[in-house]
């Protein structure tokens, strides 16, 4: 894959974590395609940014979600570049709430996002990698995905299944020279984590070694070495991005 110039999907890039992984994608030289569902100011200004960079870009609306925008996505991204390289399912939301309180539709929402878009996506992108003879996917969990979260059942049951969606992809494709890796960030400075109660804020704090919250860029620093060459012996494994965390 070395002498080609690479092109990512980022699902999700507009804000946060999605946001930092474009540049950091970016920074290394790779044309990035991005997907938003509301933030269409904020993504394109994104792909502004990495073309600053250097690199070409492109912003595409697609809920991931759905079937139709998740082929759209792919289909875009071949248009423009001719291949896909790398993909970042890093596109996810939030519906909290203790069990007895979570409503049918707040359940199917966030695993339609969070697990059923990866699991398009990737189904989109495989064919093409296979072809290509190698690729990177790389899908954004959580340590409550590892670890369970009061208060998160559908959120943390999305991470965890995308945690089995990471390594059975991985023994599939790993003959092709398609790595499949999970990242699990601890609780980043984000949108997401934002919206929490000072009260969970500082008792989530309390349980982090490192005593302070992660950056976007602490996630996308991994995200790009697991994009890279020098990761190309590292398929179907979880990495903890959390400071601690869930140790
Ligand atoms: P943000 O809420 O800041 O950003 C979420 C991003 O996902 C936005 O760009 C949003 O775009 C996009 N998105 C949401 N739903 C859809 C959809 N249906 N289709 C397309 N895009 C969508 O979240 P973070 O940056 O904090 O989180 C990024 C990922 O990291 C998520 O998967 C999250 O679960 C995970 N994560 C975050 C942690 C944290 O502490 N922040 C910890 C562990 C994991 P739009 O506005 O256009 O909808």
């Amino acid at each position: 894959m070395s002498d080609v110039q690479k092109t990512a999907v980022v699902t999700g890039g507009a804000r946060g974590i999605g946001r930092a992984i474009c540049l950091a994608l970016a920074a290394k030289g790779i044309n990035i395609v991005t997907c938003y569902s509301k933030s269409s100011a904020a993504a394109e200004e994104v792909i502004a940014e990495c073309e600053k960079l250097g690199v070409k870009g492109l912003c595409v609306k697609a809920d991931v979600s759905v079937a139709e925008d998740v082929t759209a996505l792919i289909e875009a991204a071949k248009a423009e570049f001719g291949r896909v390289d790398i993909l970042v399912n890093n596109a996810g939301i939030t519906r909290d709430n203790l069990i007895m309180g979570i409503s049918e539709e707040d359940f199917d929402s966030v695993i339609a996002t969070n697990l059923k878009g990866a699991f398009l996506a990737t189904k989109a992108v495989s064919r093409l990698m296979i072809k290509q003879r190698g690729g990177r996917i790389i899908n954004i969990s959580s340590v409550v995905g590892v670890s369970g979260n009061a208060g998160q059942a559908n959120y943390s049951a999305s991470k965890a299944g995308l945690l089995g969606l990471t390594k059975s992809v991985a023994k599939e494709l790993g003959g092709r020279g398609v790595t499949v890796n999970a990242i699990a960030p601890g609780f980043i400075e984000t949108d997401m984590t934002d919206a929490l109660s000072d009260d969970v804020k500082s008792a989530m704090l309390s349980g982090i070694p490192m005593k302070r919250l992660g950056k976007p860029e602490d996630v996308a620093n991994l995200v790009a070495f697991l994009a890279s060459d020098e990761a190309a012996y590292i398929t179907g494994q979880v990495i903890c991005v959390d400071g601690g965390m869930a140790v």
